[in-house]
């Protein structure tokens, strides 16, 4: 054993060598030493557990080759694309929406240049991250200002921390949602200092039980769009109008969490109804929140807008320092925005919306060519069919109304071939996505954005599971 390890080469001997020279041009001296180094001590265990040399040390072509191997998925971002055909076209794990071509733009800019965030070039002077995109949700909106920080989660702790804070905060029963990921209206109540109070019943909530709720410790009426569940049968509820009506006579504030919220009208593009975040400001809420990378198609921000006075409240909150937006996200929140001065370019500008508005017709075709690559793809185990499909909008948006779809659906013999073929889509340079329900593979056509990158990747990648 010991003639064995006396054939190890020096790590001095081989970072000499002219294939660990160019390693260390291309990588980092020290890099490609230690990842030599730890080889070398694979090649040891090696040696004890087997009595033998390894292949990598026996040749040395092979010890290179594995080390540039090493050193470049070192390099390699771990973070990879995916082909989304589960049929959530907003897909919280797969990263929500995709943007559009202008945010994009916005945003690399943004990345490459200095920008004149806090800075009035016509004035030459110091001037707030915010405001751009404040005028510009002026005009979308009608509120009078607005407040941008890093999600609409943030966005609701810092409404209740700056006006909350040691007081009440009035909320229906019906209302106390969980989001995905752990935010629940009534742990972030907590996290912001404020107590809860609950009123009404789980479906029913009417007026007389907020005023009845309020007392001199109340900070404000709070409303919460319940995105992700619907409540039906005997069910009432406030709205905003009786609400800031309520306020008004009390001399409270009103703030509604719309969660998604959209800033133009869905059923016009034959979508489900989401309520209008302008529709809120003008029935006279004070505060309205809502999120960058929901329906709204742009980057993860959490919008705040309302009156004048209060959103400048939340701009000297020491939060808001805490949860304010890079310039990146700023300048692609703002290219996002700007699509909305556009209404009826927003579907073909926005992928979100383009994925939400393609007719059946174009998801049938895609399905169709899907299929085709498919099948020169799979061996004769596997049933390839074309099937209609429910997507949804996701995020927790209209989570009871289904899009209609279209699916390739994969189907076996044996559920051992359902997943080696999962595992098989995994393999690819970026992973398909679909999802198992029925025994059968889904392959929802709906929410895949890149179609036509997805059809050439199954058409180069040369694997038959
Ligand atoms: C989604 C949602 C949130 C959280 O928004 P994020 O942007 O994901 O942080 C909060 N409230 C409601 C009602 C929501 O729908």
């Amino acid at each position: 054993m010991q003639k064995l390890f006396r054939q190890i080469p020096s790590l001095d001997l081989l970072l000499k060598k002219p294939q660990a020279v160019e390693l260390c041009q291309k990588f980092a001296y020290s890099t490609v030493a230690e990842q030599a180094r730890l080889l070398i001590n694979q090649a040891r265990q090696f040696i004890a557990q087997h009595q033998a040399l390894p292949s990598f040390i026996s040749e040395e072509k092979a010890f290179f080759c594995i080390l540039e191997g090493n050193l470049q998925a070192l390099s390699n971002v771990k973070i990879r694309t995916v082909f989304n055909l589960t049929g959530t076209v907003l897909h919280t794990n797969l990263g929500r929406g995709l943007w559009s071509e202008k945010t994009i733009e916005a945003a690399t800019n943004a990345m490459r240049h200095h920008i004149a965030l806090e800075f009035d070039i016509d004035e030459g002077k110091r001037s707030h991250r915010d405001n751009y995109i404040s005028e510009l949700l002026q005009t979308l909106t009608g509120a009078e200002a607005a407040c941008i920080v890093n999600n609409n989660a943030a966005a609701v702790l810092l409404m209740l921390a700056t006006f909350a804070q040691g007081k009440e905060v009035i909320v229906s029963r019906g209302e106390l949602v969980e989001i995905g990921g752990a935010f629940r209206i009534p742990d972030i109540m907590c996290q912001a200092g404020c107590k809860l109070v609950e009123v009404g019943t789980t479906n029913r909530t009417h007026l007389a039980d907020y005023r009845n709720a309020i007392t001199e410790n109340t900070a404000f009426l709070m409303k919460v769009h319940t995105s992700n569940y619907h409540i039906e049968g005997f069910t009432s509820s406030v709205s905003e109008e009786a609400l800031v009506a309520l306020g008004k006579a009390f001399n409270l504030p009103v703030v509604t969490d719309l969660g998604s919220g959209s800033l133009t009208n869905m059923q016009a593009l034959n979508l489900p109804n989401e309520p209008l975040v302008q529709q809120k400001v003008a029935a006279g809420v004070d505060l309205v929140s809502f999120s960058g990378d929901k329906l709204l198609g742009g980057p993860q921000a959490g919008i705040i807008v309302g009156s004048k006075t209060m959103i400048q409240q939340l701009q000297q909150h020491p939060l808001k320092r805490v949860l304010r937006c890079d310039k990146v996200i700023l300048s692609a929140l703002e290219a996002t925005l700007r699509h909305y001065l556009f209404p009826e370019k927003l579907p073909e500008a926005l992928p979100t919306l383009n994925l939400l508005t393609q007719s059946l017709e174009e998801l049938q075709n895609k399905a169709e060519r899907l299929k085709n690559a498919l099948n020169k793809r799979l061996n004769a185990d596997y049933i390839l069919q074309i099937e209609p499909s429910h997507a949804q909008i996701g995020s927790g948006a209209l989570p009871t109304e289904r899009l209609p779809s279209v699916a390739v659906t994969i189907s076996a013999e044996k559920q051992r071939d359902l997943l080696a073929l999962e595992k098989q889509f995994k393999a690819y340079p970026s992973p398909i996505i679909g999802r198992i329900a029925q025994g059968k593979m889904w392959l929802d056509v709906r929410s895949v954005a890149q179609f036509e990158r997805l059809i050439e990747m199954l058409g180069n990648h040369k694997t038959k599971p």
